[in-house]
């Protein structure tokens, strides 16, 4: 079935049509890792995991590259304050490469924890640096960007398809009062290339301009290019990655190649948490051990992502978690029930349902549609046949459903045991070992004992 998807750039449903038939190449802007990724970004990257899904349940051949930005995201996306990067090592008295190696290592288990694919490559920003500056040069040979005595800067106006993406007018921009102006540059929306680093700045290369640092926008220009070529097929991110930095992409990769690069731009609406921003001051920027911790399986908040479609907001409560893990189990326990069951369903039933979820799917990734074509699927008669079709749903939902089993209690129990016992599960498959011994001593100290088994865990009383 041919996939369908909204492109941001056209603004209208089109067909995926791969540059190489049967093969697709995505970039995804990845993390910048400088502290843990909170339950939004994540939300983001399980978008990224289901485009590849439905596009490899499809038959397609998919290479995805994410990048990881270690180097020159600075706090504002608009060029404005310090780079994320120095101010953890600032705060943290660690290198900045110290910090990149924690957090990307944490990255990494959070989206194994969520069943999110590794992508096929995930290149470092620092890793790419020579050719960043080649690109920058080359802007410079062509007279689209212009050097100041804090960087390089690239000239919007030179570029006439400017705000082609989001739709911004630069004239009102020059007017306008919401970008800031750098008395550096010539416009206001003009972005940095390269910065010029001060001589403590932590992070900084040889360049033909001096010492230096690359813009956070170049580095996806440079690494989508070298991973992907010239031109390819699709490009994620977030919502908020529009205005600024995919259009200071668009930007700078026309001009510096002579046409466009990717053909179709996707991007994933924000999570909101109790209906408004996530935010450090407010304290709700959770994670995916925030959730293990309260005893949700990082597979329940995948669940909850994924009743909801990419392009609509989402909004996180601890109310619609609950609600989300307790679908989720009678989810789980239907599924068994077929499992075990003794039906057989006609091969025409199955595959009207297998058309309906192959319609919902590959209609810009409608999985909430989809998740309804199972839930309806799951009310026949208990048969292996359905829980076999449901097995193959799964290769794009990601819900483990070839591992649900019985909750097993042969004692009874009390609840804040079973509690800790789950917490502790989901930190296994976080692999979070301390704090799933830490969450083995104090079921200990209540007098039970916690083994592991096949099947999760069983609960005993200590001896
Ligand atoms: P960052 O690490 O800040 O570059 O962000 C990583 C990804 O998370 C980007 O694709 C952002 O667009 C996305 N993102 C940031 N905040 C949210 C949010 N509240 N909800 C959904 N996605 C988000
Ligand atoms: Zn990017």
């Amino acid at each position: 079935m041919q996939l369908r998807v909204y492109n941001t750039l056209t603004r209208k449903k089109e067909e995926l049509v791969p540059i190489k038939p049967g093969q697709v190449g995505i970039y995804s802007c990845g993390p910048t890792v400088y502290k843990y990724a909170h339950i939004g970004n994540l939300r983001a990257y399980v978008f990224m995991d289901e485009l590849r899904r439905v596009l490899e349940y499809d038959g397609m051949k998919v290479k995805s590259v994410m990048n990881i930005t270690d180097v020159g995201h600075l706090v504002s996306d608009a060029d404005d304050g310090e780079d994320k990067m120095e101010k953890s090592a600032a705060e943290t008295g660690k290198s900045p490469l110290e910090i990149a190696a924690f957090y990307t290592d944490q990255f990494m288990k959070d989206i194994d924890a969520l069943n999110i694919k590794r992508p096929t490559v995930c290149p470092k920003a620092t890793d790419n640096i020579p050719e960043m500056i080649a690109i920058v040069q080359s802007l410079l040979d062509k007279g689209y960007a212009y050097q100041t005595d804090d960087g390089i800067y690239f000239s919007v106006e030179k570029f006439a398809d400017y705000g082609k993406l989001s739709g911004i007018n630069l004239k009102d921009q020059r007017h306008g009062a919401r970008v800031e102006v750098n008395s550096f540059k010539r416009h206001p929306v003009d972005f940095a290339l390269w910065k010029k680093a001060a001589p403590n700045h932590l992070q900084q290369w040889d360049s033909p301009w001096g010492k230096g640092f690359p813009g956070w926008h170049i580095e996806c220009t440079a690494m989508s290019r070298k991973y992907l070529g010239d031109v390819f097929d699709i490009h994620t991110g977030g919502v908020d990655h529009i205005p600024i930095h995919h259009e200071n992409e668009i930007a700078q990769a026309e001009c510096w190649l002579g046409h466009k690069a990717v053909n179709y731009w996707m991007h994933s609406e924000f999570m909101l948490i109790d209906g408004g921003k996530m935010s450090k001051s407010l304290g709700n920027t959770y994670t995916v051990t925030d959730l293990a911790n309260r005893g949700y399986d990082p597979v329940v908040f995948r669940y909850f992502c994924l009743n909801v479609q990419y392009r609509q907001k989402i909004n996180f409560t601890w109310e619609a978690m609950d609600a989300a893990k307790t679908a989720y189990q009678k989810l789980c326990a239907q599924l068994l029930a077929h499992k075990n069951g003794a039906a057989v369903t006609e091969a025409d039933v199955l595959a009207q349902f297998k058309t309906k979820f192959e319609q919902a799917i590959n209609d810009d990734l409608n999985i909430p549609l989809a998740i309804g074509v199972l839930w309806t699927m799951l009310k026949l008669p208990h048969s292996k046949d359905v829980y076999n079709l449901a097995l193959q749903f799964d290769k794009v939902f990601a819900l483990d459903f070839d591992k649900i089993v019985p909750v097993k209690q042969q004692i009874n129990v009390p609840d804040d045991v079973i509690a800790l016992a789950e917490q502790r599960l989901a930190a296994r498959k976080q692999k979070n070992w301390a704090l799933s011994d830490a969450l083995r001593e104090s079921i200990a100290q209540k007098g039970y004992a916690v083994k592991d088994t096949a099947d999760g865990y069983e609960i005993t009383v200590k001896q």
